[in-house]
């Protein structure tokens, strides 16, 4: 069983600059066994500290650390039965592609005929049979990115861990190594965990993924859960391209109250709201949910929430349109569809769908609903 288990770890760092800083605070979660986790957030929330002291290569200054049915806090690196993928490949560049993938069973000891065929087997798997002869140098970036994982996989460890391993690679190409990934992950059933700063590779790879800022994990669900049931602002923000519009909003009447709007809202939605009457609250809905209005009847969206606004940018990405408005203080966007016929400071009707729509408390930025 390769499930892996933080329980209430912290890492602390101490510097002069910053005195005690705290890179992870108070982390729980469960990795299930055979489970693809992605660790995302922006630079320094502290998911690669969070990698590196699942790997052994960091030790936490308290918690516990579960792999498999052991508590590995003091175990070494090589004594956890983990591989690591880094984001640099870390071949060795005297060596053949051959050799970097038996250096380390080499190192165990392993009988020579094992290696041979686990080289042979991992080759196959990732298509690099052809090149067993070459230098790193002489492999692209995928390739080599290949090789490093075919690396992790002839130790045939436990857990697999993975450090933003697709971003020295074009965007093409990352999409591609994505697809491999996914694939590999099935074939091998192996446990993965693999930290990121990109959302869309987080949604693509995970089947459940930890969003982290600040030292702190912001919320543990699978990319659909995140995407429709964010737990507060800083998820809703982050998951989702482009991200998620916020407007200031109060509610009175049973309705929310926007410059010069009034917003009706579902039953499930006036209830849950109930108690925050009179309050200003924060509305947050995606640009793919607000419509023009062409559309919205096309697609049967109710036309109860509209607003007028003037178009104040327009950026056309081809397969769909980016059109900017103000709301307030606020700039809002909304993603139509690219046949919409639209000019610069154009008056245009919006339609934002009712049932897309979420409310969040702007002193704890939680989600209300
Ligand atoms: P990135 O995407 O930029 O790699 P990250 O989320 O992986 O970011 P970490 O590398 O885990 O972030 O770092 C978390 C925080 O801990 C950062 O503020 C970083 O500066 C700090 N940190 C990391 N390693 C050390 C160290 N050895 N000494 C002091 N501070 C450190």
């Amino acid at each position: 069983m390769a499930r892996v288990e933080f329980k209430h770890v912290v890492k602390e760092y101490h510097d002069e600059k910053r005195g005690t800083f705290t890179a992870v605070s108070d982390s729980n979660f469960v990795i299930e066994d055979k489970e693809f986790v992605v660790f995302v957030g922006p630079s320094g929330c502290g998911k690669t500290t969070s990698l590196r002291m699942i790997a052994g290569l960091e030790r936490q200054s308290s918690g516990d650390i579960v792999i498999g049915d052991k508590i590995v806090n003091s175990l070494h690196p090589k004594d956890r039965d983990i591989a690591m993928v880094f984001q640099d490949y870390a071949l060795y560049p005297h060596m053949t592609i051959k050799e970097n993938l038996s250096f380390g069973l080499k190192n165990l000891k392993r009988p020579k005929e094992e290696i041979e065929k686990k080289v042979q087997d991992a080759s196959n798997i990732l298509g690099l049979s052809e090149m067993l002869d070459r230098k790193p140098r002489e492999l692209s970036g995928g390739q080599r990115q290949r090789v490093a994982v075919g690396r992790a996989i002839v130790r045939d460890p436990q857990v697999f861990l993975f450090d933003e391993p697709l971003s020295n690679l074009d965007a093409k190409l990352r999409v591609q190594m994505r697809v491999e990934l996914s694939e590999l992950h099935k074939r091998l059933g192996a446990t993965i965990v693999y930290v990121t700063h990109d959302q869309v590779e987080a949604m693509t790879l995970g089947e459940r993924i930890v969003v982290m800022n600040k030292g702190s994990i912001q919320q543990i669900a699978s990319p659909a859960k995140l995407y429709n049931e964010p737990q507060n602002m800083f998820v809703a923000g982050f998951i989702g391209s482009p991200a998620m519009n916020f407007m200031d909003a109060r509610i009175a009447g049973g309705k929310a109250q926007l410059e010069g709007v009034a917003f009706s809202l579902s039953d499930a939605m006036a209830k849950a709201l109930q108690p925050y009457e009179g309050q200003e609250l924060t509305l947050g809905i995606r640009p793919e949910h607000i419509y023009d209005e062409y559309y919205a009847e096309k697609m049967g969206v109710s036309k109860e929430n509209t607003m007028q606004a003037t178009v104040q940018v327009i950026e056309n990405l081809g397969a769909e349109t980016l059109l900017y408005f103000r709301v307030g203080s606020r700039m809002v966007t909304a993603r139509v569809n690219p046949e919409t016929d639209v000019r610069l400071g154009q008056m245009m009707t919006f339609v934002f769908d009712r049932s897309k729509m979420h409310f969040f408390d702007p002193k704890t930025e939680q989600r209300i609903v």
